[in-house]
């Protein structure tokens, strides 16, 4: 049997139609998209598995070579200070290690080096008690070597914690160990030098003493602290204010030359015989 079709059927097929391509269409963008979104997916992550280990890498290549270059710096720096201190050892036993022939020469191009002049009779200011010796022990040493007199005044008797007695003794004890006379030792023992870092040195009271005896024992060389005072004690660096002050006034007499002894700082205080190259390298006395 034919069934005669009627236009509302067309219509009614043809919209069927449509809305079945419609349904297919996003379907098949939605599968598509999905896919491709599983595609994307499944292509980023070995690309991130791949980039982990190259970061590692890298970083472990990066710890490597730091620690090459470090393990190499570090014998570099074992090697300089074994040639260094090889060095210092040659130099020492070169300069003031007596007994060979090779040790006098060394002191003798050591003294040609040497700023200080020679004299006959040299003046040593301290502060304290044991400044001479602690300080200037080699200074005195050398001067007396050459048959120099060397005078030594000290301006207070170093009771700042009582020991006077013992410290003034203990004065006389180390000049009579390094060749100065006991006659030679003036210690002052006055109420306005006192050892006290807080007492404040007058500079002009100083600057008499030094001069006074400048002039009565005539001699040609002077020696004490320089602004630092080697320590950084107040009454040390007084003592040089008051040389500087007698210098610049004039009143100095031309014969006489004056040396400083020059403050070094912590570190090369207690090197000993490894800041023997930076001494003859830096010292403003050479
Ligand atoms: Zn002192």
């Amino acid at each position: 049997m034919n069934h005669p079709s009627t236009p509302s059927d067309g219509k009614d097929s043809s919209a069927a139609a449509s809305n079945l391509y419609d349904t297919l269409s996003q379907f098949m963008f939605t599968s598509f998209a999905s896919l491709r979104s599983l595609a994307l997916h499944t292509e980023d992550q070995p690309r991130q598995h791949q980039q982990q280990p190259g970061v590692l890498a890298l970083l472990e290549t990066l710890y490597r070579t730091a620690l090459l270059y470090l393990d190499e710096t570090l014998d570099h720096i074992a090697l300089v200070l074994l040639i260094y201190s090889l060095l210092c050892i040659v130099l020492y036993r070169l300069l003031f290690r007596a007994g060979s022939g090779n040790a006098l020469s060394g002191r003798w191009w050591l003294l040609r080096r040497s700023r200080i002049p020679s004299c006959q009779r040299a003046l040593l200011v301290t502060a304290h008690p044991d400044d001479e010796v602690m300080f200037f022990g080699p200074t005195i040493l050398e001067l007396r070597r050459r048959q120099c007199r060397v005078f030594v005044l000290c301006l207070s008797e170093g009771n700042h914690e009582g020991q006077g007695d013992v410290r003034r003794q203990e004065l006389w004890d180390a000049c009579e160990s390094m060749g100065v006379r006991p006659e030679d030792i003036t210690l002052v023992d006055a109420t306005h030098l006192q050892d006290d870092p807080a007492a404040e040195w007058k500079t002009v009271t100083i600057a008499n003493q030094i001069l006074r005896q400048i002039e009565s024992l005539d001699v040609q060389l002077l020696i004490t602290f320089d602004k630092d005072g080697v320590s950084g004690h107040p009454n040390h660096c007084a003592i040089y204010y008051a040389t500087a002050s007698l210098c610049l006034s004039g009143l100095i007499p031309n014969t006489c030359k004056v040396l400083t002894l020059e403050t070094v700082n912590l570190c090369r205080k207690y090197l000993s015989l490894f800041d023997l190259p930076v001494t003859l390298l830096l010292s403003t006395n050479w």
